[in-house]
């Protein structure tokens, strides 16, 4: 018959308009993510302890970590993210036992230009003061170390002066 495919279109049209909505107005609204989605990546400084455990973990050299070392102790001095070149598959995450590299539910990671893709998430000044921090714990652990060896001496001295008027005394 004629027309029967247009009132088939318009059935189905009819039924979408004033059936449930299906879509969303993004970016004004957003639908919940799952628990486990893998967006922006995040780092956090203090809890790394400059293992390496996730750059070795990744498949794609996405991680590049940077570290000196200070009064004997790792610092962390750079933690590159080349985020065009990562797969989200969480396997860095998995591999740190600190949980210093974890993931948000940013999804909007498009950038006009290809050299801002990557991130550098170690500032200078985070680095300036873990130093300072390792160089103040590191003098304080030596002054107490010189205190009580100075302590020390003068417990030896007087136990041996207290011998020797022992000795005269008797
Ligand atoms: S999510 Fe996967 S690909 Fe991305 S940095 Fe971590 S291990 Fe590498
Ligand atoms: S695995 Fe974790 S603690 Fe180790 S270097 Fe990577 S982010 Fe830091």
């Amino acid at each position: 018959m004629f027309g029967k495919g247009l009132l088939k279109g318009l059935k189905i049209t009819i039924g979408r308009f004033f059936g449930k909505k299906s879509t969303v107005q993004y970016p004004e609204k957003r639908l919940p993510l799952p628990d486990r989605f893998y967006g922006k990546p995040d780092f956090h400084y203090d809890k790394c302890i400059a293992c390496n455990l996730c750059v070795n973990a990744c498949p794609n050299k996405v991680i590049t970590l940077g570290t000196d070392t200070v009064e004997k102790k790792k610092v962390v001095t750079g933690y590159h993210f080349d985020q065009q070149y990562c797969l989200f598959c969480g396997l860095c995450e998995e591999a740190c036992p600190k949980d210093a590299i974890t993931f948000t539910d940013d999804f909007e990671l498009t950038t006009y230009d290809r050299n801002t893709i990557g991130i550098e998430f170690v500032k200078q000044e985070q680095v300036d003061n873990k130093i300072k921090e390792i160089k103040q714990a590191a003098a304080e652990k030596a002054a107490a170390e010189k205190a009580a060896a100075e302590t020390k001496v003068q417990t030896e001295n007087t136990d041996k002066e207290q011998t020797t008027n022992k000795e005269g005394g008797a």
